[in-house]
């Protein structure tokens, strides 16, 4: 056993299992005594159960307590981790999806049984459409990736459509690493392009190598260094000028909502993340939602079924000849949906003050780390912002000391080594709901950490010292996970 994984096993067992609680007989309730006979025949169709520990009540509480006081989350404090939108998600959305109606909803109910979960997905899609301004939208993708790989079917079924073979995908640098995955998954070869030096995509970058055997273009705007990609109207007539479309990877709306009217932008497809913008945390393991918005000329590829309206009540059909087909059992993930829904009304018009407030959060962030933290694009930011560590790698301290010392601090470290693009990058995504007094502690504490890595290094090299788990061996940890201690 090598040291770093003695430290996990010595942390985590101050917490024993529940079969090292237990003792013989314990129980977790107390029945008065029986008043019949016992039934020797009961016994034996019990059988040998499973070797569950006797606990009681209050052993399984404690034990059950402290395991989620092991965990952080956004209901604990601030979550700055770029690219992932863990704001603050408002209760009440959560307990709509609770509505016993909603939560004993069967999906293979006719639908003449269902109109109430049909509103809501009808609603929602309105809803999505009107903040996109894109003509027509599915809810079946499961996660921001799932929206993907359908856009790419879509793209696919719509050169097919028009009888034209085409094979390729530009995909810039700071795109989603999941953008060329999702691209490759459907057969596409992706063609790199490189963003300029001032962190966006240049219109005639794309102009050069748009040709009639590229599908199209996968954009994430605004891209994944934060920043709006300000050419995408140009680089959009480029590649429609060859007969491609344009895929928007929308996962970052949270800097856009009620600001940026996307359809005008000239992107043909766009997914978004529920389970970022819209009232589910992002990374909770939980389900996801990546709706796909389209143009009018896309809306016949769409996955089924559709919601339609059919004599003022709403229907499920299947009956569009050139659509996708199913990408999901059912109509995807309905609580997930209802969420969103909620927070939509709930927060109507705020929905732009919601953006507006995580693009001015970012921003200020930025500007009160500059001076201890290297900038690469100084310039204003979107709702993140990237730092990277080369102020501090004179001291040899990196980006993975610096987030781990936060941890000390009381804050999950920000996104690190994310974007590529940036080496030692630092991610930070403040979000709308974390309040001035919030983000300037989170301010102070990297000025402290940024003073600790030029007078006290070591002290970082050895974060995190304040948590129940040390530094781990990251790569011991992901190939030999050490699950019991
Ligand atoms: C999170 C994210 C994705 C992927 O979404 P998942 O739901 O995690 O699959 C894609 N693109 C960008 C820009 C993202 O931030």
């Amino acid at each position: 056993m090598n040291e770093g994984k003695k430290s996990i096993a010595e942390s985590i067992s101050r917490e024993p299992l529940l079969w090292d609680r237990g003792r013989v007989g314990r129980s977790g309730f107390s029945l008065p005594k029986r008043d019949v006979e016992d039934t020797p025949i009961n016994e034996a169709l019990l059988g040998q159960g499973p070797d569950f520990p006797d606990v009681s009540e209050v052993d399984v509480v404690r034990h059950f307590t402290k395991l989620s006081q092991l965990n952080f989350g956004v209901d604990t404090g601030m979550y700055p981790l770029g690219s992932c939108t863990m704001k603050y998600n408002p209760k009440i959305n959560e307990k709509q999806a609770k509505l016993e109606g909603f939560t004993g909803a069967h999906p293979l109910l006719p639908c003449e049984l269902s109109q109430g979960a049909l509103e809501v997905m009808a609603e929602l899609e309105e809803f999505l459409l009107e903040i996109t301004g894109m003509d027509a939208v599915t809810l079946q993708p499961a996660a921001g990736a799932h929206g993907e790989l359908t856009g790419m079917l879509i793209m696919h079924a719509y050169h097919k459509f028009h009888g034209s073979h085409r094979t390729k995908i530009i995909i810039p640098d700071t795109a989603h690493g999941t953008n060329p995955a999702s691209a490759a998954l459907c057969g596409f070869k992706t063609v790199p392009v490189t963003s300029g030096p001032d962190g966006i995509l240049g219109a005639d970058t794309v102009a050069e190598i748009m040709d009639e055997e590229t599908a199209g273009i996968m954009i994430t705007n605004p891209n994944t260094l934060g920043l709006f990609e300000e050419h995408i109207l140009k680089i959009a007539e480029a590649v429609h000028e060859k007969g491609g479309l344009v895929y928007g990877d929308g996962a970052n709306m949270n800097a856009i909502m009620g600001i940026a009217d996307v359809g005008a932008l000239g992107i043909d497809i766009l997914h978004l993340n529920l389970h970022k913008t819209f009232s589910t945390p992002h990374g909770g393991g939980g389900p996801g939602s990546g709706p796909v918005c389209v143009m009018k000329n896309l809306a016949s590829f769409l996955p089924v079924p559709r919601i339609i309206t059919h004599n003022g009540e709403f229907a499920l059909s299947e009956d569009f000849p050139l659509s996708i087909g199913r990408i999901h059992g059912f109509y995807g993930n309905f609580s997930v949906m209802v969420k969103a829904l909620s927070y939509i009304l709930s927060m109507g018009s705020d929905l732009k003050k919601a953006s507006q407030l995580a693009v001015l959060n970012a921003n200020y962030i930025k500007e009160k780390l500059k001076d201890v933290l290297h900038l690469p694009f100084d310039r204003p930011c979107m709702h993140e912002c990237v730092f990277t560590d080369r102020l501090q790698q004179k001291n040899k301290i990196s980006t993975l000391d610096m987030a781990k010392r936060l941890i000390d601090y009381g804050y999950h470290p920000p996104t690190i080594y994310f974007p590529l693009v940036v080496s030692g990058a630092i991610m930070i995504e403040p979000t709308e709901t974390e309040s001035k007094e919030e983000i300037d502690n989170f301010v102070e504490a990297f000025k402290a950490i940024a003073e600790e890595a030029a007078h006290s290094p070591d002290l970082l090299r050895q974060a995190p010292t304040a948590g129940r788990i040390s530094r781990l061996d990251e790569t011991e940890a992901a190939r030999h996970p050490c699950l019991t201690g």
